[in-house]
């Protein structure tokens, strides 16, 4: 059996934890896991630590010199849990992205891996060693040092095992597995013991905090099987299988898997522009190249004649420069007259479910369990297995328990 363990930052937080990865390394060695490639992430805090050095050096510093600096936590992990693999007795090659040939574009902060060199952990495996490879850090064919983005080494993870053609991916954290509901809004809130990679990629791009979403969409393209387990927890203890479902296991899946929230979003609403412009295409190209994810978009289109408008969500840290990017087009032709307004403090609640393919209804349940809790509901937007709706973020958790109370 080939797998990859990707240990987060609280499970290599300390030197104890370090030495809890190195025992269930030794005690899985002797029962057979010969290959076995570790993935660490920095010490919890450590990323923010480095983040906040850079800002306080220059707070424009380069994009490669920033990922040089943040990139640095990793090599601790890696050089630590190594110690600790070689205090149980067992062999450990220590590796940094670039030592690992894991290539990446030059999107500095976001870079994407395209290639890793598989025949150094197969070199690695065949002289009994356990790879420690450092997660979130790659080199780009110029040989810069980047990083994939926060929260990036279950991507590192995921990208590895599938080089590999590993039989899974396990994510160690410190919760043991993706939840039907944030545990701390939702009492009642589940545990899920398998799901599909649909459901847990929307539960993850929805807010969800346990995986990266990048992460799932690279193990759904791959059909690699995913699993979270709490690093802290006994070998038995329970955990979420995320992997395709068999038939009978999708047909008996609840309508709805999990309810998940988004805070701290804020609303831009621009009015008044002429429906025979490109200022659509303009107004979103902008704010890309601005580097904002634009999410719930509701364009009002006026009858002929009239002036159109569109009401869009950004996160709340995004605001500003988003306002400055649409700034930025206000002298173009035909944008002489635009409004541009903006609101603040509110949250996106969604119901996701692979279920809702086959069963009717589920719109008009929610909206008829929000109404009757008050919930005011300022926009709508709806996928095949999912439905999201901006509310005040007052009423954000009061929204997710009476969903959850409904559906779960
Ligand atoms: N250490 C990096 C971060 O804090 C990467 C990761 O933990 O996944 O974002
Ligand atoms: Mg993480």
């Amino acid at each position: 059996m080939k797998v990859v363990q990707k240990y987060g930052g609280t499970s290599v937080g300390s030197p104890e934890r370090m030495r809890a990865i190195a025992k269930r390394a030794a005690r899985q060695f002797s029962e057979g896991l010969v290959h076995n490639a570790i993935v660490v992430s920095a010490m919890a805090g450590e990323t923010n630590r480095l983040v906040d050095l850079v800002r306080q050096v220059n707070p424009s510093a380069s994009p490669r010199a920033y990922d040089m600096a943040v990139a640095a936590g990793e090599q601790v992990s890696v050089g630590l849990v190594s110690a600790a693999l070689e205090s149980e007795g067992l062999r450990a090659l220590p590796l940094l992205g670039h030592q690992l040939g894991i290539v990446t574009n030059d999107a500095h902060s976001r870079a994407r891996i395209q290639s890793i060199r598989r025949d150094v952990i197969e070199n690695a495996w065949r002289n009994g060693m356990i790879p420690v490879v450092a997660g979130f850090q790659g080199v780009t064919a110029d040989n810069a040092i980047t990083t994939l983005g926060r929260g990036g080494s279950d991507t590192s993870a995921v990208a590895l095992a599938v080089a590999l053609e590993a039989d899974l991916c396990e994510i160690n954290t410190d919760v043991d597995g993706v939840y039907s509901a944030d545990p701390r809004v939702v009492k009642a809130a589940r545990h899920i013991p398998k799901m599909d990679y649909e459901s847990a990629l929307e539960m993850a791009s929805l807010g969800s905090k346990v995986l990266h979403p990048r992460c799932v969409e690279l193990a759904a393209k791959y059909r690699m099987p995913l699993v979270v387990r709490n690093s802290f927890d006994a070998e038995e203890a329970r955990r979420t299988w995320i992997m395709p479902l068999t038939t009978e296991e999708a047909l008996e899946s609840p309508v709805v898997t999990g309810v998940s929230t988004t805070k701290a979003v804020a609303r831009i609403t621009v009015e008044g522009f002429d429906p025979n412009t490109t200022i659509l295409k303009d107004l979103f190209q902008r704010i890309a190249e601005a580097d904002t994810n634009v999410d719930v978009i509701v364009h009002d289109r006026h009858p002929r004649g009239h002036l159109q408008s569109v009401g869009f969500t950004v996160p709340t840290e995004d605001l500003e420069k988003t306002l400055a990017a649409i700034r930025s087009i206000q002298s173009s032709p035909g944008c002489a007259n635009l409004q541009v307004s903006q609101e603040t403090g509110l949250a996106k609640v969604s119901a996701v479910g692979v279920g809702m393919r086959s069963h009717s209804g589920v719109a008009g349940r929610f909206f008829g369990v929000l109404e009757g809790a008050e919930v005011p509901v300022l926009m709508i937007t709806t996928s095949e297995i999912k439905i999201s709706c901006i509310v005040p973020e007052a009423s954000a958790d009061r929204a997710a328990q009476v969903l959850h109370d409904e559906f779960l």
